[in-house]
């Protein structure tokens, strides 16, 4: 993706002893983690100095990644995160195409001099980066990782550390493989990773088998107590407001997958979660067989995504931001 001479230059530039940030995007999801990581051990496997970067903090099932607990966040470490961007010779933004999702980073790669490096596959990506790695058809970032190092003709340097982190990406991204930006080269992927020895059953035992009690209830309390279903059961909502999750002592990553829960009600095509989150109301929508949710989004929540899962806010109360839902969705389904 390219050509000769952008990866002529960034092989000169990105050289033994370089100084390297690799950011991602705020709530990080497994794409961005599991990006961050691998990129930034395959990195440091070739000599550079590498930190990676996060606005705000992981959730506990992806703390567990090798690298995880070398990651600098914002809200812990403000100095040292300013340090190590401006301090940076190249910065890769990851699986994020617009500054502003790097939240506070965003304003320090803005300034940077750095050269800047975007691995993404969110569509519309906003001009900011000397080299672009880019493909909204990509399943997700991970899978960009596993090409951009295959650019390099190295992926014989993919070790267990790169190899865990790509295949979390690969698996949080798709569903599990089942989304429908999976593609062969997706399965080629995993089955290279499996080959220099991954552990697959081991990576999705870690992400999705080990929940709490409290979890498992408060997912069991969002599908009987706070989901509605609209527009002739093609569309459904859940809600949660700040006295729920505090009830069942909600963590970050406690509600994870729960939109996709109501997606997979027969009948609905359009799920939407919308969460109480400090002062604001956070929302994920979800989507299938040709109803997209990245405009809606846009369009009505200041967020965007893609095509089938896509995100935004509200600065209304949760009945006003339920009613404004209730009001533009028939426009969308
Ligand atoms: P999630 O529902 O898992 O938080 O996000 C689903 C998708 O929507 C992700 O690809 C994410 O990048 C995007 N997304 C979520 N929240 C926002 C937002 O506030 N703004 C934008 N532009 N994208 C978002
Ligand atoms: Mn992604």
């Amino acid at each position: 993706m390219f050509t000769v001479s952008e990866k002529n230059k960034l092989n000169e530039r990105l050289c033994e002893g370089c100084n390297v940030v690799v950011s991602t995007h705020k709530s990080p999801d497994g794409d961005a983690i599991g990006s961050a990581i691998a990129l930034a051990h395959y990195l440091v496997q070739k000599g550079c100095l590498c930190t990676i970067v996060v606005p705000d903090g992981l959730p506990k099932n992806l703390q567990w990644i090798p690298g995880a607990d070398q990651i600098l966040l914002y809200t812990e470490n403000e100095a040292e995160v300013k340090r190590a961007v401006e301090s940076a010779e190249f910065i890769f933004s990851l699986d994020y195409n617009d500054l502003s999702r790097a939240g506070e980073i965003g304003p320090l790669i803005s300034v940077s001099d750095a050269l800047k490096v975007l691995i993404d596959h969110h569509e519309d990506p906003k001009q900011f980066a000397d080299f672009v790695f880019h493909d909204a058809a990509c399943c997700s970032t991970a899978q960009l990782v596993f090409n951009f190092i295959d650019e390099f003709d190295d992926l014989n340097r993919i070790d267990m550390k790169i190899a865990i982190g790509i295949y979390v990406g690969l698996i949080t991204d798709t569903g599990s493989f089942r989304y429908p930006s999976v593609n062969a080269r997706t399965h080629e992927i995993a089955s290279y990773l499996i080959n220099v020895g991954l552990k697959h059953e081991d990576v999705h035992e870690a992400i999705y088998g080990e929940n709490t009690i409290d979890q498992l209830q408060l997912n069991g309390f969002a599908i009987s107590e706070r989901l509605e279903l609209l527009q002739n059961g093609q569309v459904a909502l859940i809600y949660l407001e700040k006295e729920d999750l505090k009830r069942f002592n909600a963590e970050k990553g406690y509600t994870e997958g729960l939109v996709n829960k109501a997606l997979s009600i027969s009948g609905v095509k359009l799920a939407a979660f919308f969460r109480e989150d400090k002062g604001l109301i956070k929302i994920s929508f979800r989507s299938k067989g040709g109803v997209f949710v990245n405009a809606l989004a846009k369009e009505n929540f200041g967020g965007g995504g893609h095509k089938y899962a896509a995100g935004g806010a509200s600065r209304l109360n949760m009945n006003d931001t339920l009613s404004a839902f209730r009001t533009i969705i028939d426009e969308y389904v």
